[in-house]
């Protein structure tokens, strides 16, 4: 094991990986497997849509970190923004009737390019807490209201919030829910549609129907009287990129409006420019009284999330007196608040999204599309810059591969060995790739997908 150097570091993997086993616990890992396998890979760099490894060893990153790198790795204008910041004022909170310059502007940029007339941001520091965020201030709402009884939150199976004792309630994965206590009270799952797997036997629009139906008959059966809100990912990531199907975020706010639900978009993965709009909600043509938003925000360079809320909920939490006990030390952190901003412009000055809808999206997934002939892929779908191929060893009856995740783990496995990052969901392999990834690399990606698949035909 040569100690390998990249940019004058000088990286011995062995003793890296020891100490990180002996003392690192990795998140949503089995640490045994870990040890086993001598440990993990030790990432040391990045540029553009790549990263190397210690051993020096490049890849493309088809998952862009975790769906949050979107302008991709190496921009000097981050690091840049974050040192002036870290100069000027590196702390301080926005408690006590104080801000700082960047938290304002950063909430007006915000407010600027936010769907629906969604206006007022509140800061958090993940994904996680700014869906606790918003269990808290729905409920919130509803109480000011005189309303305190409409507390419940309807989430969706194979939705993915977070991992709080909160936003791990609203996720809709039951091997998260075998840890004590998850989920809280008042926090109710409807099926959400997923046509590949649960749709056999159905048309699309019949097995959309039918999951509008059973939202409705968990919402009736919960109580409409008691539900504060209902929570939605524009386009389910985690849970193996479940693209709705049409018509399916029209009658869920349709659903909402009946019953006067507050309508919650998720927009951790589909913001900043994923789906080829600014906003999953927008290429969905969802009217959300509030969204998430983190990841994309500062493309994962520094930790920030913000919830964003509009005039229904903004009219009762800030156009009235009232105190608010709620927040976070880091709440709108000003080098985070910095580094998001730069992020922003980035995005608006070299029109990222707008390349992601108009082209380098659509020629992602037609790429992709073309995997439909390989013996072992059942499904592509997606949209923009996220996907999903869907494994199967059975096209017609589409039964689920035994055990499930075998193969499609195994792919992601040799994927990694050979130079692409990808995550294996159930059957599937997922990609969200940086924003900027280009035609060439779009092509090298689909090429050693499919060059990996082969490997295990037959
Ligand atoms: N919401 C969605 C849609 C997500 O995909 C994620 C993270 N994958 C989260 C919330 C949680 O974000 P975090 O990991 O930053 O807490």
């Amino acid at each position: 094991n040569e100690p390998i150097t990249s940019k004058g570091q000088v990286y011995d993997t062995s003793s890296i990986r020891a100490l990180d086993l002996s003392h690192h616990m990795h998140p949503f890992a089995d640490q045994q497997e870990l040890v086993s396998e001598g440990g993990v890979r030790v990432i040391t760099r990045g540029e553009g849509v790549y990263l190397w490894d210690s051993e020096g060893e490049r890849l493309l990153d088809g998952m862009g970190g975790l769906w949050c790198i979107n302008i991709g790795y190496g921009r000097k204008e981050l690091v840049e923004a974050a040192a002036r910041q870290m100069e000027e004022l590196p702390y301080y909170n926005t408690f006590f009737k104080t801000t700082t310059p960047v938290a304002a502007e950063l909430a007006a940029e915000i407010a600027s390019i936010s769907p629906n007339g969604l206006d007022r941001i509140f800061y958090s520091n993940s994904g996680s807490e700014a869906n606790d965020t918003n269990i808290r201030l729905a409920r919130l709402y509803w109480t000011r209201l005189g309303r305190p009884e409409r507390k419940a939150i309807i989430s969706r199976h194979n939705a993915y919030h977070g991992s709080s004792i909160g936003s791990g309630s609203l996720t809709g994965f039951d091997d998260m829910h075998d840890i004590a206590g998850v989920p809280i009270a008042d926090v109710h799952h409807a099926p959400a549609p997923f046509w590949w797997r649960d749709g056999r036997g159905q048309t699309v629009e019949e097995h959309c129907a039918w999951a509008l139906d059973r939202l409705e008959e968990t919402i009736l059966h919960v109580g409409p009287e008691n539900v504060a809100a209902f929570i939605g990912e524009p386009v389910q990531g985690a849970g193996g990129v479940l693209t709705p199907p049409p018509g399916y975020w029209q009658g869920v706010q349709e659903i909402c409006r009946r019953y006067d639900i507050l309508l919650i978009c998720d927009e951790v993965i589909c913001g900043f420019g994923r789906t080829g709009q600014w906003f999953g909600s927008q290429t969905y043509a969802i009217e959300p009284d509030i969204i998430t938003t983190a990841k994309g925000l500062s493309s994962g360079y520094l930790p920030i999330s913000a919830s964003v809320f509009g005039g229904r909920v903004a009219s009762v939490l800030m156009d009235k007196p009232g105190r608010m006990n709620h927040g976070y030390t880091c709440s709108g952190h000003p080098v985070a608040a910095a580094v998001a901003l730069e992020n922003i412009r980035i995005l608006k000055r070299e029109r990222i999204v707008e390349r992601v809808g108009e082209e380098i999206g659509p020629y992602f997934q037609a790429r992709l599309r073309e995997l439909l002939d390989h013996p072992l892929v059942g499904e592509v779908r997606g949209v923009g810059l996220m996907a999903a191929v869907e494994l199967t060893r059975d096209k017609e009856g589409r039964t689920p591969i035994e055990p499930v995740s075998s193969l499609a783990t195994s792919v992601r496995n040799l994927c990694f060995k050979t130079g692409l990052t990808t995550r294996a969901v159930r059957d599937s392999l997922v990609f969200s790739p940086p924003l900027v990834i280009s035609k060439d690399e779009i092509d090298w990606l689909v090429k050693r997908l499919r060059d990996n698949l082969n490997q295990f035909v037959g």
